[in-house]
């Protein structure tokens, strides 16, 4: 079944009541202001559409952060106000609380068009997907939209219970549909050559992509720390690098299921003595016992984007090395040039490598970057979440 997208929607005079995931960083200190705004900005189109949609009031709902279930000013959702109104030239209204009896007068005002409810987290019903609070807040509105892609695979009040209130009245926004039909076009008859690269810290936090991957591509390329495992598992000495007896058991599986031969590892690498520490070209596979592995060389990467050059479909997800230092970004930013310079479908999936993408300044390049971690590999991997379930089926 396919998504219900706002743009198929009767909208006109309508009190919409939408999930977004405003759940962007703050600076540490005081005043706390908004470091990347991404996820805001990505949702102002489905704002705007909605707006030019006729929608008489739009009262928008989103977490930030981890408050527990408890108000901590830490998280308000004060600054990410402050952002939309300038962005969209207009006022937004903060209430007090997601529940604050305010809220109904205050939709009242023929003035009032746009309302942020402070942070849904700062109660502790959101996580519990507790049905009284999914019951108050749908009664803002006439119709419910799930924007917010980057929650939609926790099963909380507002991106899933709240459904069950708006039998056949519930759609996705732009940015969810967006993120669905991406994903969801590297699951269901991808271009081949599909490669895929993955990287990052660990492989048992990634298991289940890597496993998914392994079915549904012809090549897939290992970096990041992610390949010291692989390698010991083969027999190759990985020295300091990170690399836990867990995961190199976990590679161990994955290699002998990997009966087409898919997986490719690294051939050569960055090492330093001490993390962080001065970067050693290490020519060979082998990593010396007093040096850790921080990033791929300049064979695995001439390799690598051999594979990508050739690819039609491309999935990328987490960084090569320690790119978040310029010393060990090399490999990382490398991976970002050459996809970027082809023209296949290529997705970025979340986390860590958007940032290195962003970082690369090629994210335009790019046919999709997903805007959710989690999110992206867990509908990779089941091909479902629990908030777009809710959003078809109901609940
Ligand atoms: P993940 O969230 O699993 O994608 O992991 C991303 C993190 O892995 C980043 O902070 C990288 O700096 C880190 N990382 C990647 N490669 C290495 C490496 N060779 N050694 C240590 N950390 C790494």
């Amino acid at each position: 079944m396919q998504l219900k997208s706002i743009q198929d929607a009767d909208i006109k005079g309508k009190k919409v009541i939408a999930r977004f995931d405003f759940n962007v960083p703050l600076s540490k200190t005081e005043p706390r202001t908004i470091t990347d705004t991404s996820r805001i900005d990505e949702a102002i189109p489905t704002i705007r559409l909605l707006l030019e949609k006729g929608a008489s009031k739009i009262v928008m709902i989103s977490h930030l952060g981890r408050p527990d279930g408890k108000v901590d000013m830490k998280y308000t959702l004060e600054p990410v106000a402050e952002y939309l109104a300038q962005k969209l030239g207009a006022d937004v209204i903060l209430s007090e609380s997601a529940i604050d009896n305010g809220v109904k007068n205050l939709l009242q005002l023929p003035e009032t068009k746009l309302v942020l409810l402070e942070n849904i987290r700062f109660l502790p019903g959101e996580e519990k997907n507790d049905m009284e609070l999914a019951e108050k807040i749908s009664s803002y509105g006439d119709i419910y939209v799930n924007d917010a892609f980057g929650a939609a695979h926790r099963k909380h009040a507002s991106t899933y219970g709240i459904n069950s209130f708006f039998k056949n009245r519930a759609y996705a926004g732009l940015l969810m549909k967006k993120e669905i039909d991406s994903l969801g076009a590297l699951l269901e008859k991808p271009a081949k050559p599909f490669v895929a690269v993955i990287g990052g810290a660990k492989v048992s936090d990634k298991i289940k992509t890597i496993e998914k991957m392994l079915v549904l591509v012809d090549t897939l390329l290992i970096g990041g720390a992610m390949a010291y495992p692989f390698l010991k598992a083969k027999g190759v000495t990985v020295g300091k690098s990170l690399c836990s007896d867990e995961d190199v058991a976990l590679a161990k599986q994955l290699l002998q299921a990997d009966r087409g031969g898919k997986i490719q590892l690294p051939k050569d690498h960055v090492t330093s003595l001490e993390f962080g520490g001065a970067p050693i070209s290490c020519p060979g596979n082998n990593i010396p016992a007093d040096q850790m592995g921080l990033d791929i060389g300049p064979l695995t990467i001439k390799a690598y984007s051999d594979h990508l050059k050739t690819a039609k479909t491309v999935f990328w997800n987490g960084p090569m090395g320690l790119f978040e230092n310029k010393d060990f970004a090399k490999g990382t930013m490398s991976i970002a040039d050459t996809i970027s310079e082809t023209t296949c479908f290529s997705v970025v999936g979340g986390g860590d490598s958007v940032a290195a993408v962003q970082q690369s300044g090629k994210a335009d390049k790019f046919s999709h970057v997903s805007t959710g971690g989690g999110a992206s590999l867990e509908y990779i991997e089941r091909g479902e979440l629990p908030g777009v379930q809710a959003l078809k089926y109901g609940v």
